[in-house]
């Protein structure tokens, strides 16, 4: 499955513009984690992947034919895990499951659920109803209906939000599980998500896109652009980014990121969040 999103541009009837001019190719297997702060664009371009939006520009191809063309063949083989999910409380795990895949028009439910439960680790909550369940455990249950039916798609909005440390890494490892065969969007802003599991990003940011490639091409990008220093008075911080500032014995040990790195900061190795916040700061640190 190849998608392909050639220079979409996404405005609002409020006249909001969330997206422009973004094309990317997107092709299975892979698992990408698409970045980017708050109102970035993140859950517009998802929205417009699941053709529940349709560009105002531009165009999404789905292995070559246009997304409003091939609605159907999408929604067999997407799963989709919006930001805000309303799951049915009154009814059990099993329950909601079994709707679920009634709408999805399953041919054998009983089998698949089981199957979907286990991947989840919902196998001793399935008769609990979901009003019960704690937000971890729901956001399983969200996981869990958008694995129905095997789709080669996955498209997880901020899925690990709310969720404590043991469940986000439980989380990722189910999904880096899933990424094997098939194409897996995740969004987040938060980089731990997508630090191990993802072997390709997206940045974005104010609708665009800011990069596009691995990891490692990420903090390569951000070499030369990190570095430590101990605070000091009258220092110039102008053009510095401070990313973490840290009281030690000696005084203020600070790092931070920059376009140009001023004579007083040591350069240091950068990890994946400094590079994500250069990437992001680059334009305003100039
Ligand atoms: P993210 O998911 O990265 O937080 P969104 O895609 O939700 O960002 O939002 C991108 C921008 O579009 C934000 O400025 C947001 O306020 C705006 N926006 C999102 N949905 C709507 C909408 N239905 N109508 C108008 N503006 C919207």
């Amino acid at each position: 499955m190849k998608i392909a999103i050639e220079n979409v541009d996404m405005t609002y009837p409020s006249g909001k513009q969330a997206l422009e001019g973004v094309s990317l190719n997107l092709e299975n297997p892979s698992m990408i984690g698409l970045l980017g702060p708050n109102g970035a664009g993140k859950s517009t371009l998802m929205k417009l992947l699941v053709a529940g939006l349709l560009p105002t520009k531009g165009q999404i191809l789905l292995d070559g034919i246009p997304l409003q063309k091939k609605e159907k063949e999408l929604k067999e083989k997407l799963g989709y895990l919006p930001q805000s999910f309303g799951l049915y409380d009154e009814l059990t795990v099993y329950q909601f499951l079994d709707y679920i895949a009634a709408l999805k028009g399953l041919k054998n439910p009983g089998a698949e659920i089981g199957q979907v439960i286990r991947a989840t680790n919902l196998e001793e909550k399935k008769k609990a109803r979901i009003r019960t369940l704690s937000g971890g455990q729901r956001q399983r249950v969200g996981i869990a209906q958008a694995l129905l039916g095997d789709p080669g798609f996955l498209i997880f909005d901020e899925p690990t939000v709310g969720l404590d440390p043991e469940e986000r890494i439980h989380f990722r490892n189910l999904f880096s599980r899933m990424a094997q065969d098939k194409l897996v969007l995740l969004s987040t802003h938060i980089i731990e998500d997508v630090q191990s599991v993802c072997n390709q990003l997206v940045i974005i940011n104010q609708g665009r896109v800011l990069f596009v490639g691995t990891p490692a091409e990420l903090i390569w990008n951000a070499q030369g652009h990190v570095g430590v220093f101990e605070e000091a008075g009258g220092m110039e911080e102008e053009g510095l980014h401070i990313t973490s500032r840290v009281n030690t014995a000696r005084g203020v040990s600070c790092r931070a990121v920059a376009d140009q790195l001023p004579g007083f900061i040591t350069p240091v190795e950068p990890t994946l969040e400094d590079a994500y916040l250069y990437t992001i700061l680059r334009e305003e640190l100039r």
